[in-house]
């Protein structure tokens, strides 16, 4: 099946790619591990220099750049450049960074002990559509100045960023066979991974394509790490800022049209302030501009695929059959476009399917909760476990709520968000492993131990 470019805005085809056959995906798959040999001696310094290069290119195509994610999956354009801009960023952070986070790490015994950081070799990255630039830098930026080389599947929806972040990479003077896309499709990825050059596995997804992944690097015994979805909690106490919890609340739900593993998604609100933030939370979702993505006054733009619009409104469907309350929207839009109105649920009981589902889209849950044990109870509620915002000014709650919340990050009276500095990842069906920081980096690199026997005297031994 062709792989194709669609303007999720208008619904029109742009380009259509023809997947790689199995002999072509091979010789990328050769030429990847011919890279390695020699790109794991190329010194850090060569490297780095290929890095910040590769953030200037970034940073002086922004526009067009951002223009490409727009056209392909839809993103506001003044986000898309932001999320081009994050990218140079992170290229700099592992370029500023990787010296200090390869180092080998002394260990005082009575040898000469300590560990060094080795590459693993080819990685295959599996990466989704809703970042499509920032979800492949923020792999190949740690793993290129670690000395690992790359191999892309990205999403089929976005063939065009696939290949234009291959060639910036090699514009940017990365070796030959450092950094590939392959156009392939999801049925395809099984027979890379098990090619035997394919060392490790990272997958940003869905938690099906974590499962089948997570199964098969299992069976193989190559190590893996897996971002998944979240229905991250967004918590409001009676201590917090209101004004500022609402407008996080609003802006945390409709970041990137709603489609992102981070975005708050369940809305825990005290019954002591709950009327005035439904009222306000309400009305700021009403206010979000849908519309035409290269707009700069657009909030929200056009979900990615006619399939993501066609599970959300199946989903708030199901949501009001099971006795679940529409405060706002609910239905997606008239004319072309995968448009689905801001929109906000309500008393959604805990049998209905969607209490446990991740929503990918504007489309908020918010409960009402009589105190912090229950705003806890309920934000843990859930198969996953990737971030949570609280909003309290109260030390003691918010102790309670960074060591009760069960996820991998706890935002204090802020918006969650990546930061290439700060380790990213989820614990239970949010997946395993971690990325950006240094915990990132460590992921694909070997902590290989050294010893150089010290001279003893016969005595000692
Ligand atoms: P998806 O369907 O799982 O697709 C993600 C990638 O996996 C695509 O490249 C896809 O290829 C591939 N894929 C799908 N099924 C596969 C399989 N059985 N074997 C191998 N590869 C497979 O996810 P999505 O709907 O595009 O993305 C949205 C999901 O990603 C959400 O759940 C979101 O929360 C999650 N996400 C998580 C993070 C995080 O860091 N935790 C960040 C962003 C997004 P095709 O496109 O060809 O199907």
């Amino acid at each position: 099946m062709a792989i194709e470019s669609i303007n999720p805005a208008t619904g029109k085809l742009i380009r259509t790619f023809d997947p790689l056959t199995p002999e072509a995906t091979r010789e990328k798959i050769a030429l990847a591990a011919q890279a390695f040999r020699d790109y794991q001696r190329v010194p850090l310094d060569h490297r780095a220099l290929c890095m910040r290069k590769l953030a200037s290119i970034l940073e002086h195509e922004t526009d067009d750049l951002a223009t490409l994610i727009t056209l392909e999956m839809g993103k506001p354009l003044h986000a898309a450049r932001q999320e081009v801009l994050k990218c140079a960023a992170g290229c700099r952070y592992y370029a500023d960074n990787a010296a200090r986070i390869l180092a080998s790490e002394s260990i005082p015994t009575e040898d000469h002990t300590y560990v060094r950081w080795d590459p693993l070799g080819v990685i295959l990255a599996v990466m989704p559509w809703n970042f499509p630039f920032w979800q492949v830098f923020r792999f190949l930026a740690p793993a290129l100045m670690a000395g690992n080389v790359g191999l892309l599947k990205h999403a089929s929806n976005v063939p065009q960023c696939a290949l234009s972040i291959e060639a910036l990479v090699r514009r940017a003077g990365f070796p030959r066979g450092t950094f590939q896309t392959l156009l392939i499709e999801a049925r395809q990825v099984e027979s890379v991974l098990s090619d035997e050059r394919i060392a490790a596995v990272t997958l940003t997804g869905s938690e099906p394509a974590g499962r089948a992944i997570a199964a098969q690097a299992g069976w193989l015994i190559k190590k893996s790490v897996l971002e998944l979805g979240g229905s991250d909690p967004f918590i409001v106490m009676p201590s917090a800022d209101l004004d500022a919890a609402v407008e996080t609340a609003v802006k945390a739900r409709c970041v990137n049209s709603g489609q992102s593993c981070i975005a708050a998604k369940r809305f825990l609100v005290h019954e002591e302030i709950y009327p005035a933030f439904e009222s306000r939370f309400v009305a700021g979702m009403e206010a979000m501009k849908v519309g035409d993505p290269t707009k700069d006054t657009t909030d929200i733009g056009p979900l990615a695929t006619p399939r993501i619009l066609e599970e959300l409104e199946a989903q708030v469907k199901a949501a009001t059959a099971s006795g679940a309350r529409i405060l706002t929207g609910g239905e997606r839009m008239m004319g072309d476009g995968n448009y689905f109105e801001p929109t906000v649920i309500t008393n959604i009981p805990r049998t209905s399917t969607v209490y446990r589902e991740e929503l990918f889209g504007p489309v908020a849950m918010l409960f009402r909760v009589q105190s912090l044990d229950e705003a806890i109870a309920i934000a843990n509620d859930t198969p996953f476990g990737l971030a949570a915002s609280a909003w309290s000014r109260d030390p003691a709650e918010q102790q309670r709520l960074v060591s009760e919340l069960q996820c991998g990050a706890v935002f204090l009276n802020a918006m969650v968000a990546s930061d290439p500095r700060l380790p990213f990842g989820g614990i239970k069906h949010s997946g395993y492993g971690r990325e950006l920081s240094a915990a990132g980096m460590r992921e694909f690199l070997n902590a290989k131990t050294v010893l150089i026997s010290a001279p003893r005297s016969n005595e000692a031994r």
